[in-house]
């Protein structure tokens, strides 16, 4: 893509609207643009991000056994009247129907809808084990949206439900989803900030489990073992004062950002709905059920918290919006022809052909953050030679046009 069509420009000064590190360079850097409290635009460089975000989470969700649906966002009130939480549930957003006088809310979670669903397709234990997932948008009353896209009152979630015909199973899926996160949180950049954190089961298991990233961003405070790489979270420190792994006494207390929620339900929901299964001998079970969560603009946000330095961000090479940032300083000619042979090579660029000076183009790339920069100039034009900078690195390279393809394409 040319930067000179994009319908997005960098911003100069946003710290009046900023509370946050990553709501200060997404805006800054044209990924985002708030529209309210809580409630952002993605704007094509942003959604580039989140859609890289997005496929990292299909493929592994697909690999644990995952289908993609897509359900409602609007939601009838009887469903919510079943489970109890239309009266308990405080960030539902509800309203009436103007001219049929129904009520309805918007979902800021999916057991009301995705129990129903499944009671029209499970019946049997050889319609078992089923998960379905969906990424979709959720909407939540949050009292205090903040913190850029990490608080959103709108945002994006991926939300899995597995359906289990015994505890075992259930027990089995859940602690394979536990690798599946952290292979996604690896992929996603923040994997050696992110810890699997044991948080409170609710009524009807010991522990439900949190990935949090420690970052001074959080809003969550975790005690961390340093040894195990695992952590307890607030709400269950009082009761679970060492390592549940190794016993260790030593947690360290640090701020980290819930990316992500994984939770047995074993039979509450399905209880409510009165899913059930018969299994071989015609006798009928409730369905056992897991929800697994990531709030994938929050990850996002995420991200550039834990990927950034004064400049600006420092996208991972697998959810950056390009591969590379081509900036022409006053060499279009040339610049367009490498731009071609790199599309040609299967990158996704971004061609800086703006009318700006190169200390303009230069401190946009770094806000920007696209990992790796080729910068073509006139003196370049003569000797065949291109500057290649990655964005985490101080120096740059010097590498001959001819060379550049086995350049970039190096593991
Ligand atoms: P929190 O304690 O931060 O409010 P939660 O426990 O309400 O989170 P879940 O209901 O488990 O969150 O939702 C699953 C995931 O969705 C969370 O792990 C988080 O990553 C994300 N999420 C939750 N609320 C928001 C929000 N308001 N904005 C953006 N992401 C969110
Ligand atoms: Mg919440």
């Amino acid at each position: 893509m040319k930067q000179s069509s994009l319908f997005s420009k960098t911003r100069k000064d946003v710290s009046a609207e900023s509370d946050s590190i990553n709501h200060r360079l997404l805006v800054k850097g044209g990924f985002i643009s708030q529209l309210m409290s809580g409630v952002y635009t993605y704007l094509p460089l942003g959604l580039r991000v989140l859609k890289k975000i997005e496929n990292i989470i299909r493929e592994e969700m697909e690999k644990i056994g995952g289908q993609e649906i897509l359900m409602p966002a609007l939601h009838p009130k009887e469903n919510w009247e079943v489970t109890g939480r239309w009266d308990t549930m405080d960030d539902l957003y509800k309203f009436k129907s103007h001219y049929t006088k129904i009520e309805l809310a918007l979902g800021p979670t999916h057991e009301e809808v995705v129990v129903p669903l499944a009671k029209q397709f499970i019946h049997s234990y050889k319609d078992l084990p089923k998960n379905l997932y969906q990424i979709q948008v959720k909407f939540r009353d949050e009292m205090r949206a903040k913190s850029g896209v990490l608080r959103g009152r709108e945002f994006l979630m991926k939300d899995l439900y597995s359906f289990n015909a015994t505890e075992k199973d259930l027990d089995d899926y859940y602690d394979a989803m536990i690798n599946v996160y952290n292979n996604i949180y690896k992929r996603a950049g923040i994997g050696s900030k992110t810890y699997l954190t044991f948080a409170s089961g609710g009524s009807f298991s010991k522990y439900s489990h949190e990935f949090q990233t420690e970052t001074p961003a959080g809003e969550d405070i975790i005690y961390l073992c340093s040894k195990c790489k695992i952590a307890v979270n607030k709400e269950i420190i009082e009761e679970q004062k060492n390592c549940p792994k190794c016993g260790n006494e030593e947690l360290k207390e640090v701020k980290a950002i819930e990316v992500g929620n994984i939770f047995k339900l074993k039979t509450k929901f399905s209880d409510a709905f009165n899913l059930t299964f018969t299994d071989k001998a015609g006798k009928e079970h409730l369905v056992q059920m897991g929800c697994y969560g990531i709030g994938i603009s929050r990850l996002l946000g995420t991200i550039v918290e834990i990927n950034h330095d004064e400049n600006g961000i420092i996208w991972p090479k697998e959810v950056a919006p390009f591969d590379i940032h081509l900036l022409s300083l006053s060499a279009d000619e040339k610049s367009n022809k490498i731009y071609e042979t790199l599309k040609n090579a299967g990158f996704d660029v971004l061609l800086d052909d703006r009318d700006e000076t190169a200390g303009t183009k230069f401190k946009d790339a770094d806000l920007i953050g696209i990992p790796i920069r080729l910068i073509i100039s006139q003196k370049l034009e003569r000797t065949g030679n291109i500057e290649v900078k990655e964005r985490l690195e101080s120096e740059s390279l010097i590498i001959n046009e001819k060379d550049l393809i086995s350049h970039l394409k190096r593991p």
